[in-house]
């Protein structure tokens, strides 16, 4: 059966391009990036080329990219690291209520550790207040992590507003970018942002390699011990093949962002409109404007999201109900009940994540799908 899938927020294919580049390091080009000999240098040169792809996607300066092994380490990194790093300043942090795991567990255990940690509430749209946030900062805030789209409702954070207030007060800030990145241009200057984390196998790239950059002067701890590869704070001998799959995806998604981003809005928003009109009974998830190009999250009223899932997948359909992350626990999405809604609305949601190969007919049949496969589920 032909496999439609709508999954993109939980990883996406490894284009043939960077699959391409990354083939000869892992056999050919198999120095170590830390020899002296040449086929070493190689290894070391192709890193810092991917570096250079990196700062020009988000507008830094290569010395600010840290190679990480993947989304939840360059967050974890950002967060302990700038936690134990300034433990003399103060012992707050701000954090929302519908981050990612990768920020909330972190969090939580700082919070076993002495650190005070404020969960932000979210509008029913799932946006941070940034009267909120200006209220919750004391003089022992040291670091603001708020992501910048949200991985099951896409929203979109006030990134630049939110920036500005952190500059303000002298306090770090912190974004979780790991859906952003390949999906809307960022300027991490432009937005005032200090630390940001995003992950390859996101946008086109290969699985188990992200990069968290840091903003020049700021220091962190390092969170493992070992050698001295990205300039100490990331022991480990590189993943090269990895580093430069990163380079190049990135690469990739940003030489035509604006083409993308409008064949993903037009494909959300000719599915939205097709359920609208064809399912009645349903709740669309998020803001209606600032939300990622591919995301759309839709509750189905009196029915569960697993039973869906389940049908869908007989039809060759892959999609998600609220996040990869929580599929298998019976407690709905943190993210649907923080933007406040109930139990029984949130556990019939569907997230559809629209993807590059995604095209009109792809639509078609999910939307066809759902009509029966809905209709069915609610006569039961
Ligand atoms: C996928 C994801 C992560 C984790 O990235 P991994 O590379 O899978 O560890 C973190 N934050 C967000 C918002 C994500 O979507």
């Amino acid at each position: 059966m032909l496999i439609r899938y709508f999954d993109h927020a939980a990883t996406t294919a490894v284009k043939e391009e960077v699959l391409k580049e990354m083939l000869p390091y892992f056999s050919i080009n198999y120095g170590n990036a830390s020899s002296m000999y040449s086929l070493g240098r190689q290894s070391k040169k192709a890193i810092e080329n991917a570096r250079e792809q990196v700062a020009n996607a988000i507008g830094c300066s290569p010395k600010e990219v840290y190679f990480t092994g993947c989304g939840s380490e360059s967050d974890n990194l950002a967060i302990k690291g700038i936690a134990y790093a300034n433990k003399s300043k103060g012992n707050h942090i701000i954090t929302s209520k519908i981050e990612h795991p990768a920020i909330l567990n972190t969090c939580k255990s700082l919070e076993k550790e002495g650190f005070v940690v404020t969960y932000l509430n979210v509008d029913e749209n799932g946006i941070v207040s940034l009267e909120d946030l200006k209220n919750a900062i004391t003089d022992k805030t040291i670091l603001i992590s708020i992501m910048f789209a949200n991985n099951e409702i896409g929203t979109i954070q006030p990134i630049k507003e939110i920036g500005e207030i952190a500059k303000a007060k002298q306090i770090y800030f912190h974004t979780d970018a790991v859906q952003a990145v390949g999906n809307v241009k960022i300027n991490v200057k432009k937005l005032g942002i200090d630390l940001l984390s995003m992950s390859a196998h996101k946008f086109y790239g290969p699985k188990g390699v992200g990069a968290l950059y840091v903003r020049e002067g700021i220091d962190f701890n390092k969170l493992q011990d070992g050698g001295h590869q990205e300039k100490n704070k990331r022991a480990g001998t590189e993943n090269v093949a990895g580093i430069v799959g990163l380079g190049k995806a990135i690469e990739l998604a940003y030489k035509n962002i604006d083409e993308y981003n409008k064949k993903l809005t037009d494909l959300r928003d000719y599915y939205i409109s097709q359920v609208e009109d064809r399912i009645p009974e349903i709740k669309v998830n998020g803001d209606r404007n600032n939300r990622l190009p591919g995301n759309a999250n839709i509750s189905f009223k009196y029915i569960e999201g697993e039973a869906l899932l389940l049908n869908l997948d007989m039809k060759g359909i892959c999609a998600s109900s609220g996040s990869a992350c929580s599929t298998g626990s019976l407690n709905p999405s943190h993210v649907l009940v923080a933007i406040g809604l109930p139990h029984e609305i949130a556990h019939g949601a569907l997230r559809i994540t629209f993807g590059d190969e995604n095209t009109k007919d792809d639509v078609d049949y999910l939307v066809d799908n759902l009509v029966e496969i809905v209709g069915r589920l609610r006569n039961m």
